[in-house]
């Protein structure tokens, strides 16, 4: 007998997108406030460790290693009341904390971001997917002092899940922003935009924040109207990417085109336009004549276009 899911279409493309694999089980609701102690008292516990939002890393036999025992990273800096414990995996707890910039550090230890470490892909899939997770709650705890009902000072809850004041009793946990990042189609031809701040020759995606008060499909139909002037009909969902800059989810839609006039939000995109499918091939293989590209394999706009130009009629 077909199950449920027997019978729809399943294909989870989100594994392509760079940060995804995360193997930390958070324990979310099982931790309780003794667990972060016992939890950094275990042999194998590790800790990443973030200068500001870069990741640091040993450079061992030209390998990277981003995770460090507490005395390991005591002695890089470790500034003790940003510790975090973000989760067990089946090698043991794993924790997230702040550096002092201050400190001195060997020649060894870089300083690196994350978007250049999953461009670079030289992390294991799960080490890279638990920085993501491991920037963004840092960075939501270090913005997140005071409490915004009644303005006194938050503690950490349990481990860091989440922050609770000990004033009036608030409780409060980290968000996470939906981002829609879609590929307008219109038969053989894609629409592409470029933002100012690209690298020269660099194309994607349509993107921009869900607002409040509007589904998915809404948001995508609002933003490629406001951005490129185009009226979309049917959305289709493709995939999701974490994207910790510093807390998105990027949901990658494609979009169905019912109108063709692009009328350019000047503001947004310096260019916007339609391109054909075989360009938009010799663009993804990196051989295009004027040297156009679009964005790399970990980046979700690169999954959304070459699931377009991939695609072959039956
Ligand atoms: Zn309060």
């Amino acid at each position: 007998m077909l199950s449920f899911f027997d019978d729809r279409v399943f294909r989870e493309a989100s594994h392509l997108n760079g940060f995804s694999g995360n193997v930390i089980e958070r324990w979310s609701e099982a931790r309780d406030e003794a667990s972060f102690g016992s939890a950094l008292a275990s042999a194998d516990a590790a800790i990443y460790l973030f200068l500001e939002d870069r990741a640091l890393l040993r450079a061992e036999g030209g390998l990277l290693a981003p995770r460090f025992t507490l005395k390991a990273a005591e002695a890089l800096g470790l500034e003790r009341d940003t510790l975090i414990l973000l989760g067990v995996t089946g090698e043991g707890p794993r924790f997230a904390g702040l550096v002092r910039a201050e400190i001195g550090r060997p020649e060894t230890i870089k300083a690196i971001d994350l978007r250049s470490l999953a461009i670079q892909a030289v992390l294991e899939t799960h080490d890279l997917a638990a920085l993501a997770q491991a920037r963004s709650y840092l960075h939501w705890h270090a913005g997140s002092r005071f409490c915004g009902r009644c303005g006194g000072p938050l503690h950490m809850l349990r481990g860091g899940i989440g922050r609770a004041c000990a004033a009036c009793g608030s409780e409060v946990f980290p968000r996470v922003d939906p981002v829609v990042i879609m590929l307008a189609v219109d038969g053989e031809r894609c629409l592409l935009g470029r933002q100012p701040r690209f690298a020269p020759g660099m194309y994607s995606a349509l993107a921009g924040f869900v607002e409040p008060g509007e589904t998915l499909e809404e948001a995508v139909r609002r933003e490629v109207k406001e951005e490129a002037g185009i009226t979309v009909g049917r959305v289709a969902y493709h995939s999701s990417q974490a994207w910790p800059f510093p807390s998105s989810l990027m949901i990658g839609c494609h979009a169905e085109a019912l109108s063709t006039k692009v009328e350019r939000d000047a503001a947004e995109l310096e260019d916007c336009r339609w391109f054909e499918r075989g360009e938009v091939r010799l663009m993804l293989q990196g051989t295009h004549p004027q040297g156009l590209q679009v964005p790399p394999q970990m980046a979700i706009a690169h999954n959304l276009i070459a699931a377009f130009a991939d695609w072959q009629s039956a």
